[in-house]
């Protein structure tokens, strides 16, 4: 990652940049994933892609993953994941339904994963790691 004022590499857990002070996301000069140059105004970098986030948090990691619990796919269309989130929903309602034909079991064996992997990726997206359409976990 990268510093987003000074563009220097940062550790990934790096709270305040060691070559020039500043706290990740104070300054928004430089993309944090790639380090390319964006002006303040920009919502998405122009050469990765990314989402800048201006604020300093996102949608906390259990949002998603509490709406997940209470229809399976949710979590994952928060994360901006959204053909994930409708393949999840689907495949939750063909195993539950119609192979096992019990929505408790259902839930043990494939909510369950789905739950883990709305918060896992819930979490990479609060912490502004970059998150791929289709990353699991
Ligand atoms: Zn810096
Ligand atoms: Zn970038």
């Amino acid at each position: 990652m990268f510093c987003t004022y000074c563009a220097s590499n940062l550790l990934e857990n790096a709270e305040i940049c060691p070559n020039c002070g500043v706290r990740k996301f104070k300054v928004l000069n430089y993309c944090h994933n790639c380090g390319y140059e964006i002006n303040p105004f920009q919502d998405m970098c122009t050469s990765c892609g990314i989402i800048l986030r201006k604020s300093p948090k996102g949608t906390h990691p259990l949002a998603p993953a509490l709406l997940t619990f209470l229809i399976p796919g949710v979590g994952q269309i928060i994360n901006n994941q959204v053909g994930k989130g409708f393949l999840c929903l689907f495949i939750f309602i063909m195993i539950s339904v119609y192979i096992l034909n019990n929505l408790i079991i259902g839930f043990i064996i494939v909510g369950l994963p789905i739950l883990i992997d709305a918060y896992l990726i819930g979490k990479k997206c609060y912490e502004r790691k970059a998150v791929g359409k289709w990353e699991f976990f």
